[in-house]
């Protein structure tokens, strides 16, 4: 609905569904940790010990329940399965030891990437939009609660394509915990309620094409089933 001045209606909000609850999470930002598994950073050619944890962003739009399109201006979309943070209280540096006081809860997520247009931007050194945040690229699940299911930092993250393991880690695998994700994004950002983290995925990364189905799971916090139309 147009409000005031406004010269067309304001864009939707994106909300997440709360498991078990007619409660929804309205989405603010969408944070995203790069090379947060070892193994994952050694297979994208890099050193895992030496690197301060890095951000980037997709948008609050671009996060989907259900089916995701094969994208546009690619061949070569890959799966990464994450465990997804969702903020239900903001601040400016926040303390480890304090950090997850401001979790609400969790979800299992897909951060789908255009590796093609990704690895052109890494090569030009040009940011990673064109790769990371565009239409639809964050399935995702309805979130826990925190209150539900705790915090959990280990048991088992996979993904499975057409029944077949490609992606396989342990949360107890992050080399940037959650606590530490959070203090560290908040000496840059002001955190606010609405805001989410995706904190990264476990090696084995891979493209899917259409008619592909991608089945994920995250120890302690659920499983995601979802088809590339
Ligand atoms: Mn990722």
């Amino acid at each position: 609905m147009t409000q005031g001045n406004d010269l067309f209606p304001p864009a939707a909000v994106t909300r997440f569904p709360v498991a078990g609850s007619d409660k929804t999470f309205p989405v603010r930002r969408v944070y995203c940790i790069g090379r947060n598994y070892a193994a994952h950073a050694i297979e994208m050619g890099h050193d895992p010990n030496k690197e301060p944890p890095f951000f980037f962003q997709k948008n609050p739009d671009n996060i989907i329940f259900g089916d995701f399109p094969y994208p546009v201006e690619t061949d070569d979309v890959h799966y990464e399965i994450e465990l997804v943070v969702a903020l239900d209280k903001g601040g400016k540096d926040i303390t480890v030891e304090t950090a997850l006081d401001h979790v609400f809860g969790y979800a299992v997520g897909l951060d789908m990437t255009r590796r093609d247009l990704q690895g052109e931007a890494k090569k030009l050194g040009r940011p990673w939009e064109i790769g990371k945040a565009f239409e639809r690229s964050a399935p995702c699940t309805p979130l826990v609660p925190a209150s539900q299911i705790g915090h959990p930092d280990q048991g088992a993250v996979w993904l499975k394509v057409n029944g077949a393991l490609q992606q396989e880690g342990d949360l107890n695998q992050m080399i940037w915990k959650v606590p530490e994700m959070i203090a560290i994004l908040s000496r840059f950002f002001e955190l606010e309620p609405g805001d989410v983290i995706m904190t990264g995925t476990p090696a084995g990364v891979g493209p899917v094409v259409r008619g592909d189905l991608m089945e994920g799971h995250v120890a302690g916090v659920g499983d995601l089933k979802v088809k590339v139309v």
